[in-house]
């Protein structure tokens, strides 16, 4: 037997542009294939260098007549280009290797394609893309396609790579007559267009997402993710939950008895609808959204009494300490005196507390478990879990939603899920992302809420905000002042919070003004929130837009400084925590110039609406679906081409067209799945 032979399964290891696809998803022939162009570049014709004005984009043709690198301001590569006619024109690269300097020695004729600037030194191009040439090398025949990459896939060998991936890919078409909406070209000659346009197809036909060719790739795309939406409610349907019956008389009711007002109507019927899902054998898997101060912690609680009076234990998971310590009070103010044992579980919880604390979750001695992620941690053990509610759900990344429900499941029943958020899915993204998810909605407030008045104060208005502090706290009423969460820079952040605390101490002497930010230990965190919810703290300044939750009903100012620096749904979120009790309450946006346009409209869209589904109609507007829901954290974006907020009807087909496609054709569905998706279905099913 010879020795030391390889084993046969050995690869040759790959290339970094060859990882560099594996990272984008590229393994597949047919994943080149659907991997559409970003933008096209035209590279069918040269200008003369004579003919560039300030901010053109073009190609030039010409002579390095000189090339050096400067020092200053910074290292840079300097090239001045002469084309046929004696006219020049400086390049000026900020980054460069041996190889750009080699290409763009002196005597080089290159052609290089960028956008024309006005220079000191005349016109210039920063960054062109360049090529060597002979003379007369012939020009492109059509345009260009420019395809989304990463650093380490150049461009040219990507476009290789789809060339022979478009050519190998099986493009035939799999779903049976009649599902592609008519007037739709065939998927082969959609990526035919786009990949390689005709030499007479203009850039603008190209990047207009409304060509039929793009259509085409949409309806695809759409189509695939509705069929593996759908597959996962069916497979869903097939798994078994413990079913829970409400009995007259029962906790329930006497947690209804109890509570200090009535539901309002809307909490009725969600109420309603989360009952019937209880009573079934199979797994409820359903969203509660309700504006903030809509009333969702009693509809869950209610929900919880279902479960905890059947003997089965209900987890309820808030994305923060300060979150879950909120629901704790409310939930333990109201389960306790019915005789239910509620324990705590968090992150800060160390020692013998939470040794206790687990062990009365493994016994089942603790029917209402609340806490934060720390309930999903590997040590928790449910003695007999039926339900579990997952606060502010949209807070939870996108991948600790699956580790969550595999932590759930034990044995062959799974516990129903209760998902809760305050911002409201709009409907097409609801129907595309979570069209295996049923959506209860709570469209009212309790009653007796005045609303919000919102205000915009320009930064150096901040005196007369204080002064408005001052008649507050005056008044007996309580203030929010929030300052903004600086990424780059924590510290900063904290200086800039801890300046302003100083400034309203000063401000408002005799007055107990309080501090909250991210770094303080769990316990000082605690000790502040319950002065101010225990109404000795007139006012708090917070860093934080993490605790959202709160639930002061004396508080009626909320400040919120550098407002511009905020998403729209989370000043939307802040505001919420005003306008919770009776009492009119104000909402102060202090903004600082310039603005961007899209600040400019989040503002706007504050001071015109109050209403949570028009600002999520506007924030999915301002910032784009995959924004919206959190899923640029996890990298993977849900949707490449088709675009939410404008092909809604294009969703509606797809959505009937998978119905029937599952329905009648389930290969072909699979096909088509397979294709589009590949390995990421686990992915979506999440
Ligand atoms: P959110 O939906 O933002 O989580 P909460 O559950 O915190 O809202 O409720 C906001 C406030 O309204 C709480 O103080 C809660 O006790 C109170 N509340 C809830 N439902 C009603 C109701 N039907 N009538 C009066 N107050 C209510
Ligand atoms: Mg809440």
């Amino acid at each position: 037997m010879a020795e030391a032979a390889p084993p046969s399964n050995e690869k040759k290891p790959k290339s970094a542009p060859q990882r560099a696809m594996d990272k984008l998803g590229l393994v597949r022939d047919i994943d080149l294939a659907l991997h559409l162009p970003l933008r096209y570049e035209d590279e069918t014709t040269l200008v003369s260098i004579a003919s560039l004005r300030d901010g053109d984009t073009a190609q030039v043709e010409g002579v390095v007549v000189r090339s050096e690198v400067q020092f200053r301001p910074r290292r840079q590569l300097v090239v001045r280009l002469r084309d046929d006619a004696g006219d020049e024109l400086v390049l000026r690269f900020l980054n460069f290797y041996p190889s750009h300097q080699k290409t763009l020695a002196e005597g080089a004729r290159v052609r290089v394609r960028g956008e024309a600037r006005g220079g000191f030194f005349g016109l210039e191009m920063v960054h062109p893309s360049f090529k060597a040439v002979g003379e007369g090398a012939p020009l492109a025949r059509a345009l260009t396609p420019i395809y989304p990459t990463s650093a380490q896939l150049p461009q040219a060998y990507l476009r290789k790579a789809v060339a022979s991936g478009l050519m190998r890919a099986d493009l035939s078409e799999q779903l049976p007559p009649g599902t592609v909406p008519p007037g739709l070209p065939p998927l082969r000659e959609a990526l035919a267009y786009l990949h390689h346009p005709a030499p007479d197809v203009s850039v603008a036909a190209l990047e207009d997402r409304s060509h039929p060719a793009w259509q085409r790739l949409k309806f695809d795309e759409l189509l695939a993710q509705q069929l593996s939406q759908l597959k996962a409610k069916q497979e869903r349907e097939l798994q078994r939950a413990p079913a829970f019956a409400v009995r007259p008389g029962g906790l329930q009711e006497k947690l209804l008895a109890a509570l200090p007002f009535s539901l309002t109507e809307a909490q009725r019927r969600v109420v309603e609808e989360i009952a019937r899902d209880l009573g079934r054998e199979t797994p409820m898997h359903r969203l509660l959204q309700g504006d903030v101060g809509s009333g969702k912690t009693v509809v869950a609680a209610l929900a919880a009494a279902i479960a905890i009076e059947q003997g089965w234990q209900c987890a309820l998971m808030a994305p923060t300490e300060i979150l879950a310590e909120q629901h704790l009070r409310k939930l333990v103010g109201w389960l306790e005196p019915l005789g239910i044992r509620v324990a705590r579980l968090t992150g800060s919880r160390k020692g013998k507390a939470r040794r206790e604390m687990l062990a009365q979750v493994a016994s089942g001695e603790a029917a209402l478990v609340v806490g934060t992620h720390a309930v999903i941690q590997d040590q928790v053990e449910f003695a007999k879990l039926g339900l579990a509610i997952i606060d502010e759900q949209h807070r939870f990344g996108v991948q600790q939603r699956p580790a969550l429900r595999s932590k759930l499941q034990d044995g062959p029943l799974e516990p129903h899920t209760l998902m809760m958020s305050a911002t409201p899915i709009p409907r097409t993204l609801a129907m595309t992302l979570f069209a295996d998810l049923d959506i209860s909605t709570i469209d009212e407030l309790p009653p007796g809420r005045t609303p919000v008045v919102t205000k915009l104060f320009a930064d150096d208005k901040r005196e007369a905000v204080v002064a408005r502090i001052r008649d507050e706290v005056a008044a007996g009423r309580q203030v929010y002042w929030v300052c903004p969460l600086i990424e780059e820079s924590e510290s900063l952040d904290l200086q800039n919070a801890t300046a302003t605390h100083q400034q309203l101490c000063e401000a408002l002497p005799g007055q107990m003004v309080g501090l909250l930010h991210g770094r303080m230990p769990a316990a000082e965190k605690a000790a502040v929130m319950s002065l101010f919810s225990g109404g000795q703290m007139g006012v708090l300044v917070s860093t934080t837009v993490i605790e959202v939750g709160v639930d002061v009903p004396n508080a009626s100012l909320m400040v919120i400084e550098h407002a511009e620096r905020f998403g729209l749904s989370q000043l939307h979120q802040l505001r919420g925590r005003v306008g919770r009790g009776a009492v009119a309450s104000v909402c102060v946006l202090i903004y600082t110039t310039p603005l961007s346009d899209t600040a400019k409209s989040r503002l706007k869209a504050m001071i015109e609406t109050n209403d949570g589904f028009e600002i999520a109609r506007r924030d999915l507007e301002i910032r784009g679906p995959g924004e919206f829901f959190g899923a640029r954290q996890s990298g993977a974006p849900l949707l490449r081409f088709a675009d939410l907020a404008e092909d809604e009807p294009l969703v509606r087909l797809a959505r009937s067209a998978a119905l029937k496609l599952l329905a009648q054709h389930p290969q072909a569905a699979e096909r088509h799945v397979a294709r589009w998706l590949g390995s990421k279905t686990d992915y979506l099913k999440a």
